[in-house]
């Protein structure tokens, strides 16, 4: 998991000693020592996710941090607040300004990775779920992900572990003021009750008194109908080792004893935005989008949606200076393959060849019947040489193999013809690109078909 993140701190010692931190574990971090350079590297997008000190003379980061919420382009980069020990009262202002998560200082190794990596996965669905809004928008279809993007963390399920009355007491008195929350003092029953129901969120208490919290995370998480529900632990901050343990078997986050209310309350609200996410996405990848933008022939994405998601693609390519590249099939003289056997058995090769299609390419690719016999595969991070060889493995798949027509009573010979292009520097844009792409076609149409050739830019 690489993400860009940016610390920002007045002091330049501090943004170093974060930085060497998290370059360690192979973030890409940049720094900045004052509010109005961290606002300027946020609105150009170039981070998802803020570490923001409190304290800078000038303006601090509480303004920085009601700024950046505040600003639609900004809003969903998940901030940390870094405070000071024991400013209780620095949370609540950072709560107030839209804080996603708190840091103390001196920052703990663990607790500064655990942060940023869940603050990052919950940035990589808000992206996945905004850049859908975008071409569901552009597609001008009802659109579930705008709504799925809005979700907010409140009004969360919550299941509490715990079998001590002072802990459990206190923990349900903050958390039932945003959430349902429902107290369950048998750690053997919370599996049953979770894999029964519909949480959004576990908290399991690891000091419990005749049962091992660590067992019943590791048991959720090893469980089909539990294993995406976020856990998050509660902990004594002497209790380090199984804090690692905790860690190690998956749960999604920790909070330490004697619990501060909000930073309990920042953490399950980020956790039940990123639970509640990751369902609308798969859920709607599923239904209504789908429909609308499918192939139903070949269950391929349709044209409509690759005109309007590639030059999504583009954009996204050329700001994170990420190779794109594209190619486009053409099944050779398939107009005799309907003369000779049938429109029938010309749509069996039709299927036939999106199989074959959808299995040499990854998941990451967008593969699309843009109409006909013709198609067009979208590839992110993916130079020219790349791309040749994706087209090449394609070719053979459907020369390697004859294909079966009429229920599998015939097999007859197909052949496509590619044509390649990538995204070049300087003002390329996807209309370019896939012209290119198609005089790289027309080039292997003209040398013979049955090949792969590739157009500069
Ligand atoms: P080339 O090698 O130059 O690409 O020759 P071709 O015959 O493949 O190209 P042409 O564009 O002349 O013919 C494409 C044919 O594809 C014509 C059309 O009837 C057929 N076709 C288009 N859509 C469908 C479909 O959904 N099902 C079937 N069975 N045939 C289709
Ligand atoms: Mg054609
Ligand atoms: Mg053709």
């Amino acid at each position: 998991m690489t993400a860009r993140v940016l610390v920002v701190d007045d002091i330049p010692a501090n943004v170093k000693l974060l930085q060497a931190r998290l370059s360690q574990e192979y973030f890409d971090v940049r720094g900045a020592t004052n509010g109005l350079d961290a606002l300027t590297v946020c609105d150009e997008e170039q981070c998802d996710i803020v570490l923001l000190d409190a304290m800078m003379p000038g303006m601090d980061g509480f303004e920085v941090c009601r700024r950046l919420k505040a600003n639609p382009r900004t809003h969903h980069i998940p901030v940390v607040m870094v405070t000071a020990l024991d400013q209780a009262s620095d949370r609540v202002r950072g709560l107030e300004c839209g804080a996603d998560d708190f840091l103390t200082k001196p920052v703990s190794d663990i607790a500064l990775v655990t942060r940023v990596k869940s603050l990052v996965r919950l940035k990589m669905l808000t992206d996945e779920l905004r850049m859908r809004a975008a071409t569901s928008r552009d597609l001008g279809i009802e659109d579930p992900f705008a709504e799925a993007a809005r979700a907010s963390g409140e009004n969360g399920r919550i299941l509490l572990v715990d079998d001590r009355l002072s802990s459990y007491d206190k923990l349900n008195r903050v958390l039932s003021r945003q959430h349902n929350v429902q107290v369950e003092t048998q750690p053997q029953e919370a599996l049953f009750r979770v894999a029964d129901s519909d949480y959004d969120l576990i908290i399991v208490s690891l000091d419990l008194q005749d049962f091992d919290g660590l067992r019943l995370c590791s048991q959720l998480r090893s469980l089909e109908r539990t294993r995406n529900v976020p856990v998050l632990i509660v902990v004594d901050p002497d209790d380090r080792a199984r804090l690692m343990r905790g860690l190690d078997l998956g749960v999604n986050d920790y909070i330490t004893r004697p619990v501060d209310p909000n930073e309990l309350s920042a953490r399950v609200t980020t956790q039940i935005k990123r639970r509640r996410y990751a369902e609308r996405l798969r859920d709607n990848v599923q239904m209504s989008v789908t429909m609308a933008v499918t192939d139903s022939l070949t269950g391929l994405h349709n044209r409509r949606y690759m005109e309007n998601h590639l030059g999504t693609l583009v954009t996204k390519s050329r700001e994170k200076r990420r190779p794109l590249s594209l190619l486009v099939l053409d099944i050779d003289h398939f107009k005799a393959v309907n003369d000779t056997y049938g429109h029938d058995a010309g749509d069996e090769v039709l299927k036939e060849f999106a199989k074959r299609v959808r299995k040499s390419v990854r998941g990451l690719d967008l593969a699309c019947r843009m109409g006909g016999e013709e198609f067009v595969i979208v590839m992110p991070e993916t130079d020219i040489g790349v791309a040749v060889r994706v087209g090449e493995r394609i070719r053979s798949a459907i020369a390697g193999d004859p294909f079966p027509i009429h229920g599998g009573t015939r097999a007859i010979q197909v052949t496509v013809s590619i044509g390649a292009s990538t995204l070049a520097s300087g003002t390329d844009d996807a209309d370019a690109l896939i012209k290119r792409a198609d005089e790289a076609l027309y080039n292997a149409k003209h040398t013979g078909r049955n090949r792969v050739s590739a157009q500069a830019a």
